[in-house]
């Protein structure tokens, strides 16, 4: 494993740092985890990292990332 990455933007910030930069593997399986490219914190996986490109702003896509944050810390 090379472990290389590429960043992208989100619509929804990072909840830990409020950053919109991302990093996801650079092969996007859609079960790859994206992490903020700022603070490192797990943020959701790529295929809901998808939803939320596709919905853009908005409470739906804050509502996605929060529920994938809230999985992720259970
Ligand atoms: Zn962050």
């Amino acid at each position: 494993m090379s472990g290389l990455s590429v960043d992208f933007r989100l619509p929804v910030a990072c909840p830990g740092c409020g950053s919109h930069l991302m990093r996801v593997s650079q092969v996007k399986n859609p079960d790859d985890k994206v992490h903020c490219a700022s603070c490192g914190s797990y943020v959701c996986l790529y295929h809901e990292a998808c939803s939320v490109l596709e919905k853009g702003p908005g409470s739906e896509s804050e509502a996605l990332i929060e529920k994938a944050v809230n999985r992720a810390n259970r």
